[in-house]
């Protein structure tokens, strides 16, 4: 009898890390150099698939590798992400399990490529007929939209998602999408040699002239105070042809022309809005006032937005506060002035981006699968130059998908042979739970410390929320700084007295306090909600319910930063309650190029990534493990003891089995509920023995 073990024949390298002999940090490099050398970017630990980025096309996604790995088993055929999308469909469609599909890795890694991978394969092979054919284009062509309003080019990827996207097919609801978390401070600027939202560039590379004249823009980029100009234009990027494409996904999504006419209208004002100034004003009443420099962009705003001038011009300039049920104004100066304009420009934006998704999801209104089925894309880990708010924030992020997977793959496999009495030798590995906790301890994390410190009366600065992590963080293993009392970084001249520092388990980044207080604070004046409400325009009019004067509400909005953290821990729980499916990305150079393969680089992910101890586990474990009833009950038919009924228990009547099949006894334990399998040949064995029934 032949056993299709294609794993181990015709194979480059080892395509599963668990049968590397011998296993070493060196030899799991190697094995992947060697693969990714041959364009075998996918590798499995296991069920989990590690993928290293190509930077080229690669042709193994055409539909005929779609067909290839339909409905195979995981090992059959050579790794591929296909292979796993495919597991997780079918354990969804036929045994009933949610499924979820993480997707880690740090920036420019491949995670939203492989996001898009997964969906085309789930979308080519589920359902049929013309109008779940028509949900999936337009579920397809939603990623180009959703895109250009959430990527950006940063230092690391020319196309980086600045927003944690999850993708769920469920039972009896059409397929959602739902995204959180823009990182909306790039609206108003941008890290050094890093760009904005793609869709603005694209509006002024690619509109007609006449579209520019009706949404009153002009072609030059350095007209806009909110688009840098240092990278303006990237290499291969054609912004002018990427905003027919994103027109053309519109269109299909089911956007109508006027709905798609609005977005271009707020997009533009968000732009417009960069370019209003403000001068400082004499003093009356030894008061603090600005004046707008030139009020013809204003102008222009309001009539391309239907804003009522006046009462805009007044919201710039004043800032209605309520004390006792008694409304003061308060004159706003120039820098409050400057911030309540960009707060307005990230708050109109990011909710358009939101409006956005709510409407793709009210489009996409077809059943097409049972039960859930999640991708989720995040953005990746960060390490910059300068490191603000918004990198502590991705990176939180990040720490907590790890968890997730330690919890998940690490803690509970172990966990898992302790309840099952199966003996095995325990694996060293980090648990991040401890860097969680610095960052999201309800009483000494730093996020609740950022908050205590904005909603604190008095003079609060960004220097005294870092005195504060200073006193309570000091003497946290994994927290550095200069300043604190007891610091052990005192002589750390690296260390700037404005900085703090987290050793994160990918890495120690060091974090710029500056901006951290307004960031989080994230205020939208009133006043200036109202103003948005009024606007004769209805999309900006359902952006601001709140700015509906019967709707007021005196209650502080949540912080930035707490209602980040309360999106992640809704994810998270959400995520626990499926059967996770692990895609690993692994950048192989930073130059964003072909064919090269960094070591270094490689191994410094695969150690902060947890790879070996993944392999490690596995190995010291059983590749796979069933209870005995549904053991017995599927190959029951392989022997003439067992079929059509055993009679006793369970656990005999595979002892029985197995001991018929002359599977080797090294090949698997007894636990105390299921029968634990350590290589995945033997179950090949079983399910061919099967098939030629
Ligand atoms: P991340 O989401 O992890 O930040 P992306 O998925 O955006 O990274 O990938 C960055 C770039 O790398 C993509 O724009 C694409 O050019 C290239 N890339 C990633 N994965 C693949 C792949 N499987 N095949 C070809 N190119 C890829
Ligand atoms: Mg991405």
């Amino acid at each position: 009898m032949e056993v299709k073990t294609s794993l181990l024949d015709n194979m480059i390298g080892v395509g599963d890390m668990v049968l590397l002999e011998p296993l070493s940090e060196d030899s799991f490099i190697n094995n992947l150099k060697k693969r990714f050398d041959h364009s075998e970017i996918y590798t499995y630990i296991g069920s989990v698939v590690v993928s290293i980025n190509p930077y080229r096309p690669l042709p193994i996604y055409s539909p005929e590798k779609v067909e290839e790995y339909r409905n195979r088993n995981f090992y059959e055929l050579s790794p591929h992400i296909f292979s796993l999308s495919d597991e997780a469909y079918r354990s969804l469609r036929d045994q009933d399990k949610d499924q979820c599909i993480l997707i880690t890795g740090e920036s420019g890694a491949g995670k939203t490529e492989a996001s898009k991978l997964v969906m085309s394969y789930v979308a080519a092979v589920c359902g049929k007929g013309a109008e779940v054919n028509q949900v999936k284009e337009q579920l397809l062509q939603s990623n180009p939209v959703l895109e250009a309003f959430g990527n950006a080019k940063t230092v690391r990827n020319d196309n980086s998602s600045r927003f944690v996207k999850k993708m769920l097919w469920q039972k009896l609801t059409p397929m959602t999408l739902s995204l959180d978390l823009l990182e909306k401070s790039r609206v108003v600027k941008q890290p050094r040699g890093e760009r904005n939202f793609h869709i603005f560039y694209q509006i002024l590379s690619g509109a007609s002239e006449d579209m520019l004249n009706k949404l009153k823009l002009e072609r030059d980029f350095s007209r806009y105070n909110y688009l840098s100009l240092d990278s303006a234009r990237v290499n291969g990027v054609d912004d002018a042809v990427n905003f027919r494409t994103v027109r053309n996904a519109m269109q299909i999504v089911g956007f109508m022309d006027h709905e798609t006419q609005s977005i271009l209208e707020v997009v533009a004002a968000v732009l417009k809005l960069g370019n209003i100034e403000f001068k400082p004003e004499s003093r009356v009443n030894g008061l603090d006032e600005s004046k707008i420099k030139d009020k013809n962009e204003l102008k222009e705003i309001c009539e391309l937005t239907g804003i009522d001038q006046s009462v805009l011009e007044r919201a710039f300039s004043f800032r209605t506060v309520e004390a006792k049920q008694e409304k003061v104004s308060t004159t706003l100066n120039v820098a409050q002035a400057y911030y309540a304009r960009d707060a307005l420009a990230k708050n109109l934006y990011s909710r358009l981006f939101s409006w956005l998704v709510t409407r793709i999801n009210e489009s996409i209104k077809v059943i097409f699968l049972y039960k859930v089925m999640g991708v989720l894309d995040i953005y990746g880990f960060e390490i910059f130059e300068d490191n603000s708010f918004e990198q502590f924030i991705i990176n939180y992020c990040n720490e907590k998908l790890q968890q997730i997977f330690i919890e998940l793959t690490l803690k509970e496999e172990q966990e898992e042979y302790i309840r099952e009495d199966i003996e095995w030798t325990h694996i060293e590995y980090f648990n991040n739970a401890i860097i969680c906790d610095l960052i999201e301890n309800n009483q000494t994390g730093i996020l609740a410390m950022l908050d205590e410190e904005c909603l604190r009366p008095g003079t609060v600065t960004d220097d005294t929320f870092l005195e504060k992590l200073n006193q309570v963080c000091a003497t946290h293993q994994h927290f550095e700084s200069r300043m604190s009392k007891c610091s052990r970084f005192l002589n750390d001249t690296s260390l700037p007295h404005s900085c703090f520092r987290i050793q994160h388990y990918a890495g120690k980044v060091m974090y710029q306090v500056e901006g951290f207080v307004d960031k989080n604070n994230d205020l939208l004046y009133r006043d200036l909600s109202q103003a948005m409400w009024k606007a004769n325009h209805s999309l900006i009019k359902a952006l601001f319910p709140e700015g509906n004067p019967a709707k007021i509400n005196l209650k502080r909005p949540p912080t930035a930063g707490s209602q980040f953290k309360a999106s992640v821990a809704t994810l998270m729980k959400n995520l626990q309650t499926k059967n996770p499916n692990y895609i690993r990305c692994i950048k192989p150079n930073d130059k964003k190029a072909a064919h090269i393969f960094n070591e270094a680089l490689v191994c410094h992910q695969v150690r902060y990534l947890g790879l070996l101890e993944n392999v490690r586990v596995r190995r010291a474990g059983y590749a796979f493990r069933q209870p005995y009833e549904l053991c017995l009950e599927r190959y029951k038919m392989l022997c003439k003891q067992t079929w059509p009924h055993w009679r006793g228990p369970a656990r005999a009547g595979v002892e029985v089995l197995f001991n018929e099949l002359e599977i080797p006894k090294e090949e698997y334990s007894f636990g105390r509920s299921k029968i634990f399998i350590r290589n995945p040949r033997t179950l090949f064995k079983l399910e061919d023995l099967r098939k030629q029934r």
